[in-house]
């Protein structure tokens, strides 16, 4: 019976049982246990996803950009891109605003709890401050130097420089465009090649996404911090939660449904299993895999779109991380008893915006990218250390928020182009069970 369930119901019972395992195993003294012979598989999971993430981009990004034939229609596709994907980030950085000034978190942190928190976490908090100087300190137009690598291998051997990797791909296949068609032609045809292959190992990998995060959530619940610290951020966390929710379960699926057409169920069958990957790796570039054949699969967008607005949206946008930016810089300044003006919480919404841009699509970038908006809005760095102990758990949801994000931009960029098909995904068992073919 098992076996014949949708991929996503197994991933949710992989979930539950983790967690499970993990709150036994804590009760029991167990821990250990589970970091020696559970955790490791988790491991193998993420670096599974992130093995075939440069790839991907690789194959399906080159086929993209030179399926479009020509260079006015990527023109029109990269600037509506990039103007809807700055309009969601900007809608959810003032949500989390609108949020935290009605919900007030930071009145309900009572003094000894703060000196509590800023004396726990000093340590780690410093950690990160260090880390987002050397970031800061690099000049304005540091981050335009390092789209553009120096040597492609060097930037394809560390996975946190997909935007060079994904410069240079569209290069490519705007050179691919630009040549003689027949010159073109074992290249495309080499690379059409790749992405099925590509795909396929995909497949393969999701068989054992289950297990994957099973092995994940057990290995968190016995390596995370106390209930208690929880307790005493219950309401910042509860502030957070509310926004991302809001985003994850109204915003997009709504946008899905007057844009695209998709009926909310529609929209969640299809998009599952890539949301459910990302509560458990954190990180939407290693869920990018499964984003993007979710998407192109099974929610109807076609690859010129998929291939292209995904790998870039899992870089570059991140409503759930500039939601919780926003959020949490306004609950540091509560703690701290500091008065923000309507003129400095706009300024938090410019920041929030820049910031979730460049953080990277790993766990806690977001947290590394928030003392630099901390820093221009003049709020303590050093609060930092009160957040710390919730930080995981809010990771995992605002990182739901970046990957149903980055769908919904797809959907509606395949709409205005007409290249939105019906979604398909009631042949979800056929698929991953008798192996069937992709297309
Ligand atoms: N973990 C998030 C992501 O990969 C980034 C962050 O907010 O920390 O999307």
């Amino acid at each position: 019976m098992i076996k014949n369930l949708p991929l996503h119901w197994k991933i949710l019972i992989g979930m539950v049982l983790g967690i499970l395992v993990g709150i036994i195993a804590s009760m029991m003294g167990a821990n250990q246990i589970i970091v020696n012979w559970v955790k490791p598989f988790g491991t193998i999971f993420i670096n599974l996803l992130k093995l075939i993430a440069i790839p991907l981009i690789i194959a399906s990004l080159i086929k993209g950009v030179s399926d479009l034939k020509d260079i006015s229609k990527l023109s029109r596709m990269g600037g509506r891109t990039v103007v809807i994907y700055l309009f969601t980030t900007m809608f959810a950085v003032s949500l989390g605003l609108i949020l935290v000034n009605i919900i007030k978190p930071g009145s309900s942190i009572n003094e000894q709890t703060r000196q509590g928190l800023l004396e726990g976490y000093a340590t780690e908090a410093s950690g990160k401050i260090a880390l987002a100087e050397a970031q800061k300190s690099s000049g304005p137009l540091q981050a335009l130097v390092d789209l553009v690598p120096d040597n492609i291998f060097k930037a394809m051997g560390d996975n946190g420089n997909m935007l060079q990797v994904i410069f240079f791909v569209i290069l490519f296949g705007i050179g691919l465009i630009l040549i003689e068609p027949a010159k073109a032609k074992p290249i495309t045809d080499f690379i059409d090649g790749l992405n099925e292959v590509v795909l396929k190992m995909i497949d393969m990998i999701m068989l054992v996404a289950p297990y994957g995060v099973f092995a994940l959530l057990a290995a968190l619940i016995v390596e995370s911090p106390s209930w208690d610290l929880f307790k005493a951020l219950l309401w910042y966390s509860v502030t957070v939660l509310i926004g991302l929710f809001i985003l994850i379960l109204f915003v997009y699926p709504m946008l899905a449904k007057a844009i695209g057409g998709f009926s909310y169920k529609q929209f969640f069958a299809g998009i599952s299993p890539a949301q459910l990957v990302a509560f458990s790796t954190s990180s939407s570039a290693a869920t990018l895999p499964v984003t993007m054949e979710r998407v192109h699969e099974h929610m109807g967008v076609d690859e010129e779109v998929s291939s292209f607005v995904l790998p870039i949206g899992a870089t570059v946008n991140m409503d759930g991380t500039s939601l919780y930016q926003g959020v949490a810089a306004i609950f540091i300044a509560q703690t701290f008893g500091l008065e923000l003006t309507v003129g400095a919480q706009l300024g938090i919404v410019l920041t929030a915006t820049l910031a979730s841009i460049g953080s990277a699509a790993v766990p806690s970038a977001g947290m590394i990218m928030l003392v630099i908006v901390l820093g221009a809005a003049g709020i303590p760095e050093a609060g930092l250390a009160l957040i710390f102990a919730v930080d995981r758990p809010l990771d995992m949801v605002r990182t739901i928020a970046n990957v149903t994000s980055d769908a919904t931009v797809s959907i509606i960029v395949a709409k205005s182009l007409g290249l939105l098909g019906k979604p398909h995904v009631r042949d979800l068992d056929d698929h991953y069970h008798k192996g069937s073919k992709l297309h």
